[in-house]
């Protein structure tokens, strides 16, 4: 499979990457629209939120606490999360992935 995200994960494309676990990896967006922006991507190819099966709800819920761990270890004030669905909602990877963006980083 042709997956920009899946390459990432595999360390088959370089990124910058931020955390790692046994479900997920984050690293930084290449545009980044806020001071901090990165991107946490499960290693499970899923397609987007519009394809999330019944199986993946605890990986989901990992998923947030996954983004609760790396705003502790960075030190994050706040955040917002954002997930694209689908290219009329602005997804341009097809493999889910949460933005996380920080205007307030504590160190
Ligand atoms: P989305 O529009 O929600 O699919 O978000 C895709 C994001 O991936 C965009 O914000 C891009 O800037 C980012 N992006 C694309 N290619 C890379 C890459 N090789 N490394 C890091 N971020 C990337
Ligand atoms: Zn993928």
């Amino acid at each position: 499979m042709d997956c920009l995200f899946c390459k990432i994960v595999n360390k088959e494309m370089p990124s910058e990457m931020v955390y790692e676990d046994e479900n997920f990896v984050a690293f930084k967006d290449i545009r980044p629209k806020a001071p901090l922006h990165f991107l946490v991507v499960p290693k499970k190819h899923i397609h987007s939120v519009d394809h999330i099966e019944v199986e993946d709800k605890s990986l989901m819920g990992e998923l947030i606490l996954a983004v609760q761990r790396i705003a502790r270890e960075k030190n994050l004030k706040g955040y917002k999360l954002q997930i694209n669905v689908g290219r009329e909602g602005g997804q341009e990877i097809d493999h889910l992935h949460l933005h996380l963006l920080s205007y307030a980083t504590g160190s």
